[in-house]
């Protein structure tokens, strides 16, 4: 805990959040010799020693992995509610919201944010994504390509870790990866089929965050091989996979350069009017409701997307009245999303002689395939595929026994089972936003969000076209039991926020620079999933992580020139 007498609260770089890209901004600084303060509104959760449940069976949880109706009673908002992870959940009454259109807004309050609850898929984005904007006329042009952030993919994947292979596809460029997960014998077969009847379509091992051959690097960061134990988001004793805290927090703390600060909700980022630059962040401690001031050269925004709208359009002045960096008037417009609306499953009656063994953390992954070359479909954009097959096995239970014993030893298996999920491109519009409310505030005093997102048109003919192609290929593949639906849920469902403070050449309709600068306040930087121009189909935290990086190595350079 810091010291809170005035001249130990100024710092050489404050970065807000200590999530996936706030990690990344915290170590990157820190290398560099920063004296770097992270004001994080969660509680401090150490590597291993805070996992209450990492390595506990079934018969160790109190309710088998359910949560009871009482306990429900304080997380009405929260998905995900399982008993082995509550203590990640939020509680209502932490940060209500205004739902002005239905809007899941998962969250996750505590050191290392949700890289303690993410699935760690890990996609590169390719120039198809990066050039989507300019090439078919929605939203504005990208300032960066492939090229600016390729060595800084590198960079992070090597410290990371990453699982997967080199497909060698253009629309999905190769990751720097360690040995892949095997994938089961139904998703073979299944890519055997995609690759034979649909031409340009490709069925590989999604790339994901862990570490299945570790290199000195993660050596040095004490972490471990992958276990297959698939119990990952009650957090990981082996450090396998990446997250905040078991990897770039206590690289940036063995440094001596960081300092944390648990309980500080970030109010406002303040300005000084007559330097013409940030000087600090307004803070209001979560435990006793006092506000303090820290001060530093650079601030790193990285509270997830909303929360980083949300920070700067509360940071107002006489230069900002309305948020700060927000003189193009976009600030909090063009919030986008990922379409995750279709879901479809199907059976497989082959492959008697097989079942699956041990447990796979990951999943396979249809890359995009729609109007990637040209513009061939009603709709804009694309999709990606997640793939997952196994063999449903059960155990008749009604007895006790030495026939329970037995039957819980050899279950009767089913069919194969294989499950599609789409990862859609939303486009960005100006409807979709959020704002601050006028009147309604939460405990700390801080204007609630009010979040206005809906579906478009665009989404709901990829919808469409994601069901058709899903029976298509599960027919081909002489499936049966297909079925393939719009779940219908809400804009939000899939986790990746994005936008709001988007990047782009033109001050005008953007609000940062190809660094990631705001454009009119240049010691503030914004590099968490705010700040993108457009949505990818890919997963998005491996872009936020590195394009962080890479702010965070241009902001040093700017420092030392003395120019910031
Ligand atoms: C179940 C699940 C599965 C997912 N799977 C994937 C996946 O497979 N691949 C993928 O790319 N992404 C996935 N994601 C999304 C991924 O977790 C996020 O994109 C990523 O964590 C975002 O990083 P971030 O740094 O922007 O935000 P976070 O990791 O959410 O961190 C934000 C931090 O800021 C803090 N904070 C917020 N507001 C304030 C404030 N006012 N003051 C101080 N601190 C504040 C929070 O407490 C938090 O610690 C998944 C998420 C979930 C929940």
């Amino acid at each position: 805990m810091p010291d809170d007498s005035t001249n130990k609260r100024t710092y050489d770089a404050i970065v807000i959040g200590s999530g996936a890209s706030g990690g990344w901004a915290a170590k990157e600084l820190c290398d560099y010799g920063l004296k770097t303060l992270i004001l994080e509104r969660g509680r401090y959760v150490e590597h291993i020693k805070d996992y209450p449940t990492a390595s506990k069976a079934p018969w160790e949880l109190e309710h088998r992995g359910t949560v009871s109706m009482e306990q429900r009673k304080d997380y009405q908002g929260a998905r995900f509610l399982r008993e082995e992870t509550l203590h990640w959940a939020l509680k209502d009454d932490e940060q209500p919201f205004v739902q002005e259109k239905p809007f899941r807004w998962v969250r996750g309050y505590h050191m290392g944010g949700k890289s303690l609850m993410w699935a760690r898929q890990t996609q590169r984005w390719s120039d198809y994504d990066f050039e989507g904007p300019v090439r078919d006329g929605f939203a504005i042009d990208w300032p960066i390509r492939y090229k600016d952030i390729a060595p800084w993919y590198t960079h992070v994947e090597k410290f990371a870790g990453i699982a997967g292979n080199k497909d060698g596809l253009p629309e999905l460029p190769d990751s720097e990866v360690m040995p892949g997960f095997e994938m089961s014998c139904i998703e073979s077969y299944f890519k055997e089929s995609i690759e034979k009847n649909f031409p340009g379509r490709h069925l590989i091992q999604a790339r994901c965050a862990h570490i299945t051959d570790p290199q000195a690097i993660h050596e040095q960061q004490g972490r471990h091989k992958c276990q297959n134990q698939a119990m990952c988001n009650r957090g990981c004793v082996y450090g396998s996979y990446f997250s905040s805290n078991a990897s770039t927090i206590p690289w940036a703390l063995k440094t001596g350069n960081l300092t944390i600060r648990p309980h500080a909700v970030v109010h406002s980022i303040i300005y000084d009017e007559k330097k013409g630059r940030a000087s600090g962040v307004r803070i209001i401690d979560g435990q006793n409701k006092e506000m303090i001031e820290f001060y530093a050269k650079i601030i790193f925004v990285n509270a997830s997307a909303l929360n980083s709208n949300a920070i700067l359009l509360n940071s107002v002045s006489s230069r900002f009245p309305n948020g700060l960096g927000n003189d193009s008037g976009l600030l909090g417009k063009y919030i986008s999303w990922h379409n995750y609306r279709g879901k479809a499953n199907a059976q497989y009656e082959g492959f008697k002689d097989k079942k699956t063994d041990g447990r796979n953390p990951s999943n396979s992954y249809i890359p995009r395939f729609r109007n990637i070359l040209k513009q061939e479909m009603e709709f804009l954009r694309g999709y990606a595929i997640g793939i997952g097959g196994g063999r449903g096995s059960g155990a008749n239970t009604d007895m006790i026994g030495d026939q329970l014993r037995e039957n819980l030893l050899n279950p009767v298996l089913g069919n194969w089972n294989i499950s599609s999920w789409m990862m859609g491109e939303c486009v960005p519009l100006e409807k979709n936003h959020v704002r601050l409310h006028s009147d309604l505030k939460d405990k700390y005093g801080i204007p609630q969000l009010v979040v206005s997102c809906e579906w478009s048109e665009n989404d709901d003919k990829m919808v469409e076209d994601y069901i058709n192609q899903s029976k298509e290929m599960f027919e081909k593949a002489g499936f049966i039991n297909i079925k393939a639906e719009d779940t219908k849920s809400p804009p939000g469902s899939d986790i990746h926020e994005m936008g709001g403070v988007r990047m782009g050449n033109d001050p005008k309709t953007s609000l940062l620079n190809k660094w990631n600068q705001l454009h009119s306040c240049n010691n503030v930087f914004v590099t968490d999933g705010a700040c993108m121009t457009s949505t990818g189909t890919q997963n998005p935290t491996l872009t936020y992580m590195a394009v962080t990086a890479r702010a965070a190595d241009y902001a040093v350079g700017e420092m030392k020139k003395l120019n910031l």
